[in-house]
């Protein structure tokens, strides 16, 4: 059986553990990534919107939380594209948020950093050709974006993790986190030995409360993706559509991403009819021309659900384990920020203020 020591070891390697890896490997850290499968990962699944002004997050250190991470995507993009020599498919290209019904106010509360304009009928078809008629007008958000997590952005964490000199294990399942009465975590347990570190950081996302007891849920949705006719010219959607129970994600070589259900059925794998046709309705309705558009793939995984909808960041009832689980339906947004504020914790004991909002022992009246 293997006995291995390392200085940081990253229970699971998925969008937020690589993430992180890289950014403390960046620091000088001896880091290591243990995880299961990587085709399972939430991060591999979502549609790659930055979308915390589209999400109508209310103002709240969850809203100040996504909106730095979102300030922070085109360095963190840029570095690691820098490192790779490959494209995230970062594209900051705003959002459009069309809406069925007129709603009682069309002003949101904004800042400089999160401008927004509500648009009338005319004007978002102008902005935008092509929506359904059902739509009444819309919000327009030119600082949210997107990344091509799919193909762009989890390959590209992967490659840099590894030029950096990050150790990752692919296809170890951690099966036990072995603790001391003294308050730390003594060793792991795995299907391939055991394995040790100074310090440990869970980001098994949806898996969480499978090795530890905290309330992270798996929360499924399904997903599809097509592509525009070689016959277009030009791309018909230059922007994303987030409409009220579907989003439509163009990605810049003419596949467009559409998302997503949202079911509460465990782990239950695979698609179903009632899925499928729930996102090809919508989609159809909302943006009516992509009916004749070529079906590339469909697809399905887990958001990491917690009871508030946010993350749950950093200190952990041991002393030597750090988690960073439960970003719910924003953990691709919240990447950047997440490695930054986890990297300060873990190497240099710095607990942003901002952190202390996302302590795990909120949940603890719940109990
Ligand atoms: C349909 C859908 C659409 C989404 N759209 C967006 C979006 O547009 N924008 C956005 O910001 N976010 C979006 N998200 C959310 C985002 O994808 C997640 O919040 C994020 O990927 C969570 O990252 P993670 O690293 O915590 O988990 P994951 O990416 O799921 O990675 C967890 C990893 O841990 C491994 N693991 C688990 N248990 C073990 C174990 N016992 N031993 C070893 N390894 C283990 C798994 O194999 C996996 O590889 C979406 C999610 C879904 C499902």
């Amino acid at each position: 059986m293997m006995k291995q020591h390392s200085e940081i070891i990253l229970i699971g390697g998925g969008l937020i553990g690589l993430s992180v890896a890289v950014e403390l490997k960046l620091r000088g850290a001896t880091v290591t990534v243990l995880s299961r499968n990587q085709q399972e990962a939430a991060g591999l699944v979502g549609a790659g919107m930055l979308a915390p002004q589209a999400e109508q997050i209310p103002p709240s250190p969850m809203l100040d939380l996504c909106l730095r991470s979102r300030a922070l995507y085109k360095d963190w993009t840029s570095k690691l594209e820098e490192i790779t020599g490959l494209d995230t498919g970062y594209w900051p290209c705003g959002i459009l948020a069309p809406v069925y019904e007129r709603p009682d106010s069309t002003i949101l509360p904004q800042t400089p950093d999160t401008p927004s304009h509500w648009l009338e009928r005319d004007a978002i078809l102008h902005q935008q050709p092509g929506l359904g008629d059902d739509v009444v007008g819309g919000w327009w958000f030119p600082q949210d974006a997107q990344v091509d997590n799919r193909r762009g952005l989890i390959k590209t964490l992967q490659i840099a993790a590894q030029e950096l000199g990050v150790k990752i294990i692919e296809g170890i399942t951690i099966e036990k986190i072995v603790t001391s009465p003294h308050q730390t975590v003594t060793e792991l347990q795995t299907n391939q030995g055991t394995f040790r570190a100074e310090h440990y950081i869970l980001t098994t996302g949806a898996w969480s409360g499978e090795l530890l007891s905290i309330p992270v849920y798996p929360r499924k949705g399904q997903m599809l993706s097509v592509r525009v006719p070689n016959d277009f010219k030009s791309l018909p959607l230059q922007q994303v559509l987030f409409g009220s129970n579907i989003y439509i994600v163009p990605r810049r070589d003419g596949l467009i991403v559409i998302g997503a259900t949202s079911e509460t059925v465990g782990f239950t794998s695979g698609l179903t009819p009632n899925g499928m046709e729930m996102l090809l309705s919508g989609a159809m309705q909302l943006y009516p021309i992509l009916k004749d558009f070529t079906i590339q793939e469909f697809w399905w995984g887990f958001r990491p659900e917690t009871p508030d909808l946010c993350p749950i960041l950093g200190r952990s009832s041991w002393d030597n384990l750090t988690l960073a689980v439960g970003h719910y339906r924003n953990g691709i947004l919240l990447a950047p920020v997440t490695a930054q504020l986890i990297a300060n914790w873990v190497l240099n004991g710095q607990s942003d203020p901002l952190l202390e909002h996302f302590r795990s022992d909120r949940f603890q009246t719940l109990k």
